[in-house]
């Protein structure tokens, strides 16, 4: 087996199948950056970037659910509240290169790393040829595509930069600055310029407006997959929802738990609606459901609160329309919600956190690039990801599916939805290493 990408989605996948101490298989793991267990998430520099689950939901491995909170414990982490803490997303990724170093140490001789960066698979009959950057290729019955996240902004290219970028040069601390998108990305450079000590405005221009909320240490609600209405239309799921947590509030509960209860079941609701459902979803829930989801550590959602209430942080809910070079500065154009009129705000740097690119179809990664290329890989019918059967493995553009190449983690989110963080992505690595290795 060869897993193109060392990322959380490689690491968890190998482990995972270096786990069983019977199955044969050898793997090879191919990282461009040579930093194992880091990806885009878990290689922040910074102490205040932290993971945004508590640690007892971060075990590499699902039915070892303390398995990462032990190994803070081995080292004496501090935390007073158990196991119900936010660490830096560096430590993390030191977590993940553990969990690869005890697989390896497990099954002496059957894993592989290569620091290499894959820039196309040949598929055969027989398996996969994984061909690198340097010119060499490994062969494979079969090879993972976990390449993770796109590195591209969708939008402001060229101008906007990104925090911490070479282009992000030091400004003078009182300038006003915009920041495009409102999540948790906005959430890491809102912190980074904290941490340089910027007190100049920060507007935050998102089409919502909306902000992340905070997390509470609160239970999931225990939800009966029998009283899920999968498969209805938006409306009446939206109304189902809303009624179950008005009844949550009301017996003195907590939306959280709501959102945390639904959880499990996320994936099947996603694939039983219709195609029409989902496009409907992804346009008008999605921004609603993304901030009460992907929520902040309670310490974060306090202090960024208190940035917007005492007005460093400008929340403005507007379409991004676009940027140009003005003297030294920027100005980026802004249409505000409700208006038709175009507004011009005169900034001295744009930073952009407003999403990446997901259509694969214009993908940065040579590997992706080239699969779409010779059509032996499609988008999913919403152009979020890379479409893949219910068990991973990549279709073609001709709608074949392959025996022998798949893909992992939010590249395969046009099927599921649903996976993004840690929880969802060891699960998947876990269902795929058994789906292989029973094979
Ligand atoms: C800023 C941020 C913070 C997040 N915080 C959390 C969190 O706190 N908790 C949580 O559960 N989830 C979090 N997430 C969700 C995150 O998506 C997952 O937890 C996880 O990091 C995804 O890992 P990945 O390996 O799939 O992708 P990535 O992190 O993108 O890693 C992919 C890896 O593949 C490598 N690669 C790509 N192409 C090639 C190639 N052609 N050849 C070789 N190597 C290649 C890349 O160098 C990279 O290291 C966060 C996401 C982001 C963006």
């Amino acid at each position: 087996m060869t897993i193109i990408g060392g990322g959380a989605s490689g690491v968890l996948l190998a482990a995972h199948l270096l786990r069983d101490p019977a199955s044969d298989i050898r793997v090879t793991l191919l990282e461009r950056r040579g930093q194992f267990g880091q990806g885009v998430a878990y290689s922040a520099s910074q102490r205040d970037h932290k993971v945004n689950v508590p640690a007892r939901g971060m075990s590499a491995f699902g039915d070892d659910p303390d398995h990462f909170w032990r190994w803070l414990q081995a080292r004496n982490y501090p935390s007073p509240t158990g196991s119900w803490v936010f660490v830096p997303r560096r430590l993390y990724g030191v977590y993940l290169e553990h969990v690869l170093e005890e697989a390896a140490c497990l099954r002496p001789g059957r894993l592989i790393v290569h620091a290499e960066e894959a820039v196309a698979v040949r598929q055969s009959e027989a398996g996969v040829e994984t061909v690198l950057d340097n010119g060499t290729s490994i062969v494979s019955r079969h090879a993972v595509l976990a390449v993770g996240h796109e590195t591209q902004p969708a939008r402001g290219r060229g101008i906007a930069v990104r925090i911490g970028s070479e282009r992000d040069t030091p400004l003078d601390p009182d300038v006003p600055v915009m920041i495009l998108g409102s999540g948790l990305s906005m959430v890491d450079t809102w912190l980074s310029l904290a941490q340089i000590e910027h007190r100049g405005p920060i507007l935050v221009v998102s089409r919502n407006g909306f902000l992340p909320k905070g997390h509470h240490d609160v239970p999931a609600l225990p939800i009966d997959a029998a009283d899920v209405p999968f498969g209805t239309n938006l409306p009446y799921f939206m109304g189902w929802f809303r009624a179950l947590i008005a009844e949550t509030e009301a017996r003195g509960g907590d939306w959280r738990s709501v959102i945390d209860g639904l959880r499990p079941f996320n994936q099947r609701i996603w694939q039983s609606w219709t195609e029409h459902t989902r496009r409907q979803a992804l346009r008008h829930l999605r921004p609603w459901w993304n901030i009460h989801r992907h929520r902040l550590p309670p310490e974060q959602h306090e202090r960024l609160s208190a940035a917007v209430a005492d007005g460093q942080v400008e929340l403005i809910a507007a379409e991004f329309v676009g940027i140009e070079r003005h003297g030294a500065g920027v100005r980026a154009t802004i249409r505000p919600r409700g208006s038709q009129e175009r507004q011009a705000v005169d900034v001295a740097r744009v930073y952009d956190c407003g999403g990446v690119t997901v259509d694969v179809e214009t993908s940065s990664n040579p590997v992706i690039r080239d699969l779409i290329a010779k059509d032996a890989g499609r988008p999913d019918p919403l152009h979020i990801g890379l479409d893949v059967d219910e068990n991973c493995f990549v279709i073609a553009g001709d709608g074949k599916v392959s025996r022998h190449l798949l893909a992992v983690g939010p590249l395969t989110r046009g099927r599921f939805f649903e996976i993004e963080a840690v929880p969802d992505i060891r699960k998947q690595c876990a269902d795929m290493a058994r789906h292989i290795l029973d094979a």
